[in-house]
């Protein structure tokens, strides 16, 4: 009878030290997986093609291509990364009598509910002049934080890019996103569709991976100087 009293009180401290040492496990793994999070929104999507470039190139497929490199750069350096789409879609529902103020809407509302650290929404450029190139970063120019982060992505797509006569970063506050999003957001438009020989550079695989290494490098950087 004694035994079996003994036994049942190691076997009731076995199972009390496993519960502890799973919870210290549990923790362990919560704080590992604390990984910074950013949310990379590929602009417009479904029935929006956004800007029509030469040969009716439409900006959504280039954004969605480049957007999906960039969260697959910055997962490499160990970012979390939200997309506000992965698939050719809008935010928008099928029914919505303004699929575009919808789509906006719900990309802020995404950001909100995320909070990231900061958000990059990808998209290209087009002009009338077809000789206009380059690519350009917007920011919201109230916001230090997002100048900051601008020049530093603007630095490096003119590097990565070897873009022979560079653009500044711009300010901006008429642009939806710039002013509604709660915390650092950047445009980066990865060039123009207009001109001949950006759109070919821009549909090559290897030019869009420069494209997303020179943000997520820009990235790094940015997190870097904030520590
Ligand atoms: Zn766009």
């Amino acid at each position: 009878m004694k035994k079996h009293i003994m036994e049942l009180l190691m076997g009731c401290f076995l199972l009390v030290c496993f519960y502890y040492l799973s919870r210290e496990a549990a923790v362990v793994t919560v704080e590992m997986n604390q990984k910074k999070v950013i949310v990379v929104d590929c602009g417009h999507g479904g029935s929006d093609p956004g800007m029509i470039g030469i040969d009716g190139l439409k900006e959504k497929d280039f954004n969605l291509a480049i957007g999906l490199k960039v969260k697959e750069s910055l997962e490499k350096r160990d970012f979390q990364v939200v997309m506000t789409r992965d698939t050719d879609t809008g935010l928008y529902e099928e029914a919505s009598n303004n699929k575009k103020a919808q789509d906006m809407q719900k990309r802020i509302l995404l950001i909100q509910e995320v909070k990231p650290v900061l958000t990059v929404s990808i998209h290209q450029n087009s002009y009338e002049d077809s000789r206009v190139k380059g690519p350009q970063v917007f920011y919201y120019r109230d916001s230090p934080q997002g100048e900051k982060l601008a020049k530093i992505l603007q630095e490096k797509l003119n590097e990565y890019l070897q873009v022979e006569r560079p653009r500044e970063a711009k300010g901006n506050t008429t642009y939806y996103l710039l002013r509604r999003s709660p915390g650092v957001l950047n445009i980066v438009e990865c060039g123009f569709l207009t001109n001949p020989e950006e759109a070919t550079m821009l549909s090559h695989e290897e030019y869009q991976q420069k494209v997303a290494e020179a943000v997520a490098d820009g990235v790094v950087q940015y997190m870097n100087g904030m520590k």
